[in-house]
């Protein structure tokens, strides 16, 4: 069934040019926040681009007041935004010990072998899979964008480069493809036919089989202020509860789930089929189920509040900035993840407050960020130019990178971590 999202006016509601929820259809008239223009965050721009054009799209997240999944409207096509990714997984070393540590507990837990049937959807460059198929358990990719999924094939990973959804998982199905374990990673909020991917999940699992999806959790983004994470690309935001509710309405029944400290706080859910999946419903379901209320997560109350809270951030942090250019210090990034490109576009922080950043992402060094035109430079430059601060855009690996750049920071160099609040270590 295609919904379409946006109605010239609302029969139901009198409501006129408002978008639909995309997965229970209902007219979406309460924000949840509203970041105004921004482009595309994964769109880098290459030099000979930099005095060009570039689109910029609304950045409003609302929420349905039926499902309350919190949502952005669709306003580029998929195929636009993953056909050639720039993300490629494998540069994030905690994120491939993250998979490496993921595998090992799903093969003993679920007891995969040389028999099994494992596949991954949006499998990237196989930063995961690679775990699998070191075991010998056959293992499957689904990876729209043909850059990465080239360098999975390199390492030997079957890959298909195609949209999952209803259509592929008939297709996989009939070739005799359905999976023991289906993994979706950092992927489910990313879909924006909600409906055909969640058919199509239910459709290639297995009898026996079991899902796991990953996927920030929204109790973190509110509670931690990660309005960064809001972007075009990421077009629904979940909560546990709507989560458990889009499966449920495609027979899923969820039967476990974990908090992970990953992307600053996700959740990795572990369902079945709702017609007899075999497994009993552990008791973190109903806990985390009962902590989700006491947020208010479980009617609009909950979702009211945090626009307030993100422009506070906003000041904040251009109070910091212009501060230091005022007395003569000197601020450069690090990273150019796409949160990045929403706190920079959202804040207005441009060259004169931030004079470039740096990537250890070879396809991103050389090229500039969207919107904001602030040029990427590989890591080594920051050696050379000795900054007096470092603005880590990629909050959620602080650590890692504090670590990489010690030296820096025995001279002198301080760091600034622009979420939840600006603190400077
Ligand atoms: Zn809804």
């Amino acid at each position: 069934m295609h919904v379409e999202l946006r109605d010239q006016i609302d029969t139901q509601s009198g409501l006129v040019g408002v978008p639909r929820c995309r997965f229970c259809s209902a007219p979406l008239s309460h924000t949840f926040v509203d970041l105004g223009m921004s482009p595309l965050c994964e769109s880098y721009v290459p030099p000979d681009r930099v005095g060009a054009m570039e689109p910029f799209y609304p950045l409003h997240a609302r929420v349905c007041e039926q499902c309350l999944l919190v949502q952005l409207e669709e306003f580029v096509a998929p195929e636009e935004i993953f056909s050639e990714y720039a993300y490629f997984s494998s540069y994030s070393d905690s994120w491939v010990a993250h998979a490496r540590q993921y595998v090992g507990s799903v093969v003993e837990r679920f007891g995969l072998d040389q028999d099994s049937q494992v596949v991954e959807l949006a499998s990237n460059d196989g930063y995961l899979l690679q775990h699998v198929v070191e075991q010998g358990i056959p293992a499957l990719g689904v990876e729209p964008a043909a850059n990465v999924a080239e360098v999975a094939r390199e390492r030997g990973i079957e890959t298909v480069v195609e949209f999952f959804g209803r259509e592929l998982a008939s297709t996989l199905a009939a070739q005799g493809r359905r999976a023991d374990l289906l993994i979706a990673n950092n992927v489910f909020a990313h879909v924006p036919d909600l409906n055909d991917f969640a058919g199509g999940m239910e459709r290639v699992l297995a009898s026996g089989g079991v899902i796991t999806i990953e996927f920030p959790h929204l109790a973190r983004l509110i509670e931690e202020n990660q309005f960064d994470t809001i972007y075009h690309e990421h077009f629904s935001y979940f909560s546990f509860l709507s989560a458990r509710t889009v499966l449920r309405a495609h027979g899923l029944e969820v039967f476990d789930v974990e908090e992970l400290a990953t992307h600053g706080g996700s959740l990795r859910i572990y369902a079945q089929r709702a017609d007899g999946g075999g497994r009993s419903v552990g008791a973190r379901v109903g806990d985390l189920a009962e902590y989700e209320r006491r947020l208010a997560l479980d009617r609009l109350e909950g979702y009211t509040g945090f626009a307030q809270r993100v422009a506070e951030t906003k000041w904040r942090l251009l109070e910091f900035l212009i501060e230091c250019r005022r007395d003569g210090r000197r601020v450069a990034g690090y990273g150019a993840p796409g949160k990045g490109n929403t706190l920079l576009n959202y804040c207005g922080i441009r060259t004169d407050l931030l004079e470039f950043t740096v990537d250890r992402n070879p396809y991103k060094q050389g090229q500039f960020l969207p919107g904001t035109r602030i040029p990427i430079h590989d890591p080594e430059e920051l050696e050379r130019s000795r900054p007096d601060f470092i603005l880590i855009l990629p909050w959620n690996l602080t650590d890692e990178i504090v670590g990489q750049l010690s030296p820096l920071r025995g001279s002198g160099t301080r760091f600034v971590v622009p979420i939840p609040e600006v603190p400077v270590i």
